[in-house]
């Protein structure tokens, strides 16, 4: 038997796990999930928004993976300094999978970034999302105006997320807390802003589309901004994808002034962000260069300056990698160094060691992007299988999860878990409602030792 340990239990992880079980060339091999959190899933939990019910209901297929008899889910399971080291994993498995994605956000780097009223998009969007590291965030939403720093798809979110009323929000599963300061929003300009132009944005045309559907809100395009993209003129050299934005974006700049509506998204574009401006410490504008094409697909400045008012900055400027503590790392890609999947210690696969997803290639692509991914690291480890197999490992370390950890949570914990939210949510009147902070995940997972 072949026993493989998959670190991380998001899409990445999941698809790891299924291609390990779905193929005939190793028959007999079980697969261990471990994840840090009691809950399985990663960002199909704690990152796509709460209004995307299609992309959510993924988890079913997700779930279906990790009920397979042949894989086991252990949650509140850490790896890295705080917890299992990779050196102990190998003791404990023939082969390990690190699929940990990308934890951090990446930093704009300009003065007056940490300004109070400033926040990583990523930090807001645990926080809705009910992740328990971000139960304590509190987010001031009782200024007129937000600035969203990236035209990315996170960008996007959370634009949606603020430009949605509260009627449109209580149909999700947005927690309590994060649910209360959303309808009290004071937000009424949601300013969208890229460095380049709408032809090199990288938010999905959908994604973008959907802006212009929210109930209360409007979208504006500044044709000023667009006036300065020749990819309008002469699209040749874009994807298709791309081309699809600027047609949206140049519909909205193009359509008569929209009836008000309560709340307004506003995309802008060449504009890149040169200083959060404060007062007593809380940030009131961001100020921009404009910028314009260099002809090669990038920007230059051209030394004037703009600022737009906010009381709310999100930097929505992408995720970063984060060293795993015994892992080697490559700092400028934020990512593990590998060769199709095996990790790479000073240029030579690492025997039984190996990575997908985000950690593996960095934080780009769709959730689908991670099957083919999670594929071609399951063929070299595959590959492998006979070195690997003859590695002597510990007895099966599921029989004694403790060896795992302090408190494992396996998978009847996380069913309690799933029926504390359900009945929360019932009791509110509402759908699901997540549980936002760890002692009540906890409690919830073992609902026998309340
Ligand atoms: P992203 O797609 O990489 O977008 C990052 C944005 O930030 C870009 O517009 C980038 O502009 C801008 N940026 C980077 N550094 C900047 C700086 N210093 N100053 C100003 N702007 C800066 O990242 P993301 O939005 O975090 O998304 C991550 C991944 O998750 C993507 O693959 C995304 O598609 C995926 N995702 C998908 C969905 C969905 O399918 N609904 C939802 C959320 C996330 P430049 O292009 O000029 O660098």
């Amino acid at each position: 038997m072949l026993r493989v340990a998959v670190v991380g239990s998001g899409p990445s992880g999941v698809y790891t796990a299924q291609a390990l079980v779905q193929q005939s060339a190793v028959p007999d091999v079980r697969v261990d999930v471990l994840d840090r959190l009691p809950c399985p899933y990663g960002l199909v939990r704690y990152g796509v928004a709460p209004d995307h019910e299609k992309i959510k209901s993924l988890q079913q297929n997700l779930r279906t993976v990790l009920e397979d008899e042949r894989i086991g889910f252990l949650g509140n399971v850490e790896v890295g300094a705080r917890g299992l080291s990779p050196a102990r994993l190998l003791e404990l498995y023939h082969a390990v999978v690190y699929c940990v994605g990308a934890a951090r956000d990446r930093r704009l780097g300009v003065p007056g970034e940490d300004l109070a009223g400033s926040f990583s998009a990523t930090d807001f969007v645990s926080w809705y999302s009910a992740h328990p590291d971000a139960a304590g965030n509190g987010f001031g939403l009782g200024g007129r105006s937000a600035v969203v720093i990236g035209v990315g798809n996170v960008a996007v979110d959370v634009a949606r997320i603020l430009a949605r009323g509260p009627e449109e929000l209580r149909a999700t599963d947005v927690p309590r807390d994060a649910l209360a300061v959303l309808e009290a929003s004071r937000v009424r300009e949601v300013h969208v802003v890229g460095r380049r132009g709408p032809g090199q944005a990288k938010f999905t045309t959908k994604e973008l589309r959907e802006l212009g559907t929210l109930p209360g809100a409007r979208v504006r395009v500044d044709a000023a901004d667009l006036a300065l993209d020749p990819s309008f003129a002469d699209p040749t050299g874009l994807s298709p994808a791309n081309r699809r934005n600027l047609e949206v974006v140049r519909g909205w700049a193009a359509a008569p002034p929209a009836p008000a509506a309560v709340r307004t998204v506003t995309l802008r574009f060449f504009l890149r962000p040169v200083e959060l401006l404060g007062e007593d410490g809380r940030v009131v504008a961001v100020r921009f260069e404009r910028t314009e094409p260099d002809g090669t697909g990038g920007v230059r400045g051209t030394g004037r300056y703009e600022e737009i008012a906010a009381q709310l900055v999100l930097r929505a400027v992408g995720y970063q990698g984060v060293p795993l503590s015994g892992l080697p790392f490559d700092e400028a890609r934020g990512t593990v160094p590998h060769a199709a999947g095996r990790v790479l210690r000073g240029g030579v696969p690492s025997p039984g060691e190996y990575v997908a997803g985000w950690i593996k290639r960095g934080p780009t692509g769709v959730i689908g992007t991670n099957r083919p991914c999670a594929k071609e690291t399951v063929t070299s480890l595959l590959a492998d299988a006979d070195a690997l197999a003859g590695r002597t490992v510990a007895p099966d370390p599921l029989s004694a999860p403790r060896d795992l950890g302090h408190d494992p949570v396996a998978w009847p914990g996380w069913l309690s878990i799933e029926s504390a939210e359900a009945a929360l949510g019932r009791s509110l009147g509402r759908g699901r409602v997540k549980i936002a902070d760890w002692a009540g995940l906890r409690r919830a997972a073992r609902p026998d030792a309340a």
